[in-house]
């Protein structure tokens, strides 16, 4: 046994390495440059530890994530590793203390933050340090073209000449697109870098998409297990909402975003990492540099931005290697929402970046194999058999003739309303707002009156991600035409329609006594669901109409 597998076996318990770490660990140890990109919870921690160890000095690591260098020290010291860190959370004596023992090389490992390396009076000391590799954690933070740009990243690469030992470098990231890869090389000055890129592929994770008709409903019922899980949605009164639902539901269930004090965030995080709370409700804001080996599931409660951020976080989930859940909840009132907020804002990318997203829930193809297309690995295969996709959970409907109603109907009312009425119209509802307009007139007045709501908004979602509708207007979302809207509204174009409803699978179902209770089962969560948003018991009584069309 070589010593690396000895360093291994000893300080981390573990008997082999995994893919691309025995490599990354051997070029750093000859003194190359080198660049690891790995999966969140690939190991990438490991490939620049086990140098550290071995070599005289010290390693420099750089983390953007003051909150948790703490949490690794700590463990590292668990394990028998001497180091330490250095935030401005620390006294100045302690400070000093921490620096004394890295230029006395009694620590293997210094742990700081990207903004310390602006710091002269750190930068005097490192003079004097006997620095063996620096390490840079995170590394697509330096690159504009990657999800979470940190400005004090630039600060990295000038490190090199404020040490006396020129060091090389080793940068890590979860980050795979060629682009991002390619910045982070040219920006750090990586010279002849060894590479080592592993398979994106995570094998135990169950990739879904779902289509809930109510997201509540659903989330309780996939939560029922208690099982540690995350639960990210896209606003921080998302995160509210459905964190007061959890509790008032009896979870155990913590939340975090950035509009919590840093106190209450390191409580809640902690919480979660230690199962005091095993389920937890976020913003993108949680997780980053997170290592929770058990989390069984991670779910979208909301369109995630990009591909990249949604594949890190799905990917906190099963850590550990055992079976684990990456659910993503669809919805066309999302699409519709983002779509507002990008024509708001003014980020570049981000309309790209939602259709790559919105591509990704509505093709029929294996959900793994379009991920690991769009890291750009083309893996061979067709068909993983386990996601949503490939377990047969989808069906491909074509909607031309939905869509050509739904255009005629926005034309005749001059472009000038949003989906709530347009869907209105359109099933033929007869209140007061439509009758004052002369609505109720129109020759496309109730022509899809045996669609539901869901389905209409549906096809208006997918028609605003494929361009043939344009999302406009100051306060709210107003539908216009787009150049292509023509051409299919002449059915010149198809558009077809995935749908995810385990609903309709569950339709066939003969009525059993078992489904029955199942049935009411789901109309007692149902009768809840609307008397905790009414304030008080609501007075409906479900219909036997009502209870058939729930099983059909
Ligand atoms: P990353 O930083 O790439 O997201 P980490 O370095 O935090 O991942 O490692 C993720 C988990 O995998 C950790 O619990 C780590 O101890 C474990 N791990 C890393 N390398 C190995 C290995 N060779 N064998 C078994 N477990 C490993
Ligand atoms: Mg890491
Ligand atoms: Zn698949």
């Amino acid at each position: 046994m070589n010593t690396i597998n000895q360093t291994l076996k000893q300080y981390y318990g573990y008997t082999s390495f995994r893919p691309g770490q025995q490599t990354i660990i051997e070029a750093i140890l000859k003194g190359r440059d080198a660049m690891g990109i790995m999966p969140t919870g690939g190991g990438k921690s490991i490939c620049y530890q086990i140098p550290a160890i071995e070599m005289e000095g010290i390693t420099l690591v750089i983390s953007p994530l003051i909150s948790l260098m703490k949490d690794q020290v700590d463990g590292l010291v668990a394990m028998g590793v001497k180091a330490g860190f250095l935030t401005s959370q620390l006294t100045l004596d302690e400070q000093n203390e921490t620096l004394r023992q890295a230029m006395n090389n009694e620590i293997d490992l210094l742990y700081v933050s990207p903004e310390r390396l602006e710091n002269t009076y750190f930068l005097s000391r490192l003079r004097q340090m006997q620095v063996n590799l620096i390490a840079v954690d995170e590394a697509h933070c330096i690159s504009q073209w990657g999800h979470d740009f940190r400005p004090s990243y630039q600060a990295i690469p000038a490190v090199r000449d404020h040490c006396s030992t020129n060091p090389p470098f080793a940068a890590f990231t979860a980050t795979a697109t060629q682009k991002v890869r390619e910045d982070i090389v040219a920006k750090l000055e990586l010279s002849n870098p060894y590479e080592f890129t592993a398979s994106f592929d995570r094998p135990n994770l169950t990739f879904s998409i779902v289509h809930p008709k109510k997201k509540q409903v659903k989330l309780l019922d996939l939560l029922k297990d208690k099982e540690s899980s995350i639960i990210y949605c896209n606003t921080r009164k998302n995160v509210e909402r459905v964190h007061s639902l959890l509790k008032k539901k009896g979870y155990d269930v913590g939340y975090y975003h950035a509009g919590l004090t840093s106190a209450e965030r390191t409580q809640y995080q902690e919480d979660f990492l230690y199962d005091k709370s095993p389920i937890i409700v976020a913003t993108n804001a949680f997780g980053m540099g997170i290592d929770k080996s058990n989390v069984r599931r991670v779910i979208h409660y909301n369109l995630p931005l990009d591909m990249e951020s949604y594949y890190q976080e799905a990917g906190r989930a099963g850590r550990d290697g055992a079976p684990a859940e990456a659910i993503l909840f669809y919805s066309s009132q999302d699409i519709i929402t983002n779509n507002l907020l990008i024509e708001q804002g003014n980020h570049p990318h981000a309309k790209k970046n939602l259709n790559t997203i919105i591509s990704y829930c509505k093709t029929g193809r294996c959900l793994r194999k379009t991920i690991l297309d769009y890291f750009d690995e083309n893996p061979s295969f067709d068909s993983c058999a386990n996601c949503s996709n490939c377990n047969g959970e989808t069906e491909l409907v074509e909607v031309t003739q939905s869509c050509q109603k739904i255009l005629s109907c926005i034309f005749r009312m001059d472009q000038q309303y949003g989906m709530g009425l347009i869907t209105d119209v359109l099933r033929g509802k007869e209140n007061a707002r439509i009758k004052s307009q002369g609505f109720n007139e129109l020759s496309t007045h109730g022509i899809m009156k045996d669609s539901t709501d869901e389905e209409i908004k549906d096809i208006i979602a997918l028609m605003v991600s494929e361009q043939f509708l344009h999302v406009g207007g100051d306060q709210y979302p107003i539908l216009k035409f787009t150049e292509k809207s023509v051409d299919l509204l002449h059915a010149r174009h198809q558009l077809f329609m995935t749908k995810h409803q385990k609903e309709t699978v569950k339709a066939k179902q003969p009525f059993t006594e078992e489904y029955e209770e199942d049935l009411f089962e789901q109309l007692r969560a149902l009768r809840k669901e609307i008397a905790t948003e009414i304030g008080k018991p609501p007075f409906v009584v479900f219909t036997d109409k009502a209870l058939m069309s729930m099983a059909s």
